[in-house]
């Protein structure tokens, strides 16, 4: 599938099949997640994407032929970190997720809504056994990357997690594992999304806007709202802290300084650092996490792409070839 311009609906397409360079691995997609970035990148919010390009971060693959590290029939993950340089200031202080030369899978290089594609094996996992293919996709960014938020949530005993999708429904099972108390803030009068994440265990679900009674220690934002922030600000006591989980997010609305008064935080999260990779998903069959998917033929992203900027998704959206 194959998106041509922003602001077009991708396309089905056939395209000559990869060839694996060195340190790639050829793989046969097995399942994609459809991420929110895609979505960011389709709409023309992401503004600088590889054209003509194959969208797709989530990648749970079968390796066919390449590279050195992995055995043909092992079933690897492809995350959203596709490249790295190694020695900008930021690699070289393991801050590999800000290189300033990061090249990201299906957005600099094409991804995973195909049969087939290529990665880089260095920036690859070995996926959990246990997980289906389908249900091992959304770990890979959705999992991975809400997983770096939550760290940053520190030891945040009462976490907001606003907007409650892919990665938030992963990372409140992470959460209430460790002992925390999830607040579910969602889209108001969204009564099935807060039903679903009161049955994984959060504590309230409700109006992201309006908050819960008490007190939060930290809010990660997972939805694209900016007029979120200020609201979160609001709802986490002094020191809490808010964190920006979405590389993408609508102007954030002016707000007293008050609401950040009494050391509250802000911060964004960028993208994963293998380190992050690795820890995740030695932690999620642990855990157990299990993700609620819906599952789409690869003909079908544009319908899953949709479903998932009207917000009618339960989980995460997966690909299917
Ligand atoms: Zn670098
Ligand atoms: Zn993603």
């Amino acid at each position: 599938m194959v998106l041509e311009a922003a602001g077009k609906p991708v396309r089905l397409a056939e395209i000559p099949d990869p060839e694996p360079a060195r340190d790639q691995v050829l793989l046969r997609v097995l399942a994609c997640g459809v991420c929110r970035t895609d979505l960011h990148i389709v709409d023309g919010e992401l503004t600088q994407p590889k054209l003509p390009l194959v969208l797709g971060h989530q990648i749970v693959g079968k390796v066919l032929a390449g590279g050195t590290r992995y055995e043909p029939g092992a079933r690897i993950g492809v995350p959203w970190l596709g490249w790295t340089c190694g020695d900008c200031r930021y690699c070289l202080a393991g801050d590999e997720n800000l290189c300033d030369r990061a090249r990201f899978t299906g957005y600099d290089i094409d991804g995973g809504y195909a049969e087939i594609t290529v990665a880089d094996e260095r920036y690859c996992f070995p996926v959990p056994v246990g997980y289906p293919d389908e249900q091992a996709a959304p770990l890979l960014c959705a999992g991975l990357i809400g997983y770096r938020s939550l760290r940053f949530a520190g030891d945040a005993e009462r976490v907001g997690l606003y907007g409650f999708g892919a990665s938030a429904h992963i990372v409140c099972q992470v959460a209430v594992a460790q002992g925390r108390q999830v607040f579910a803030g969602t889209r108001r009068g969204d009564e099935e999304t807060q039903a679903f994440a009161r049955s994984l265990g959060a504590a309230w679900a409700g109006d992201a806007l309006v908050g819960p009674r008490e007190q939060l220690d930290a809010v990660i934002v997972f939805a694209p709202s900016g007029e979120l922030v200020p609201a979160a600000l609001g709802h986490v006591r002094k020191g809490g802290s808010v964190i920006c989980a979405g590389i993408h997010m609508s102007d954030i609305p002016s707000f007293p300084y008050e609401l950040l008064w009494g050391e509250r935080s802000i911060r964004s999260v960028a993208n994963l650092t293998r380190a992050d990779g690795e820890e995740f998903l030695a932690l999620a069959p642990a855990v157990p996490v299990r993700t609620e998917v819906e599952t789409f033929r690869l003909e079908e992203a544009d319908e899953a792409l949709d479903r998932l900027r009207r917000g009618a998704l339960r989980g995460a959206a997966v690909l299917v070839p």
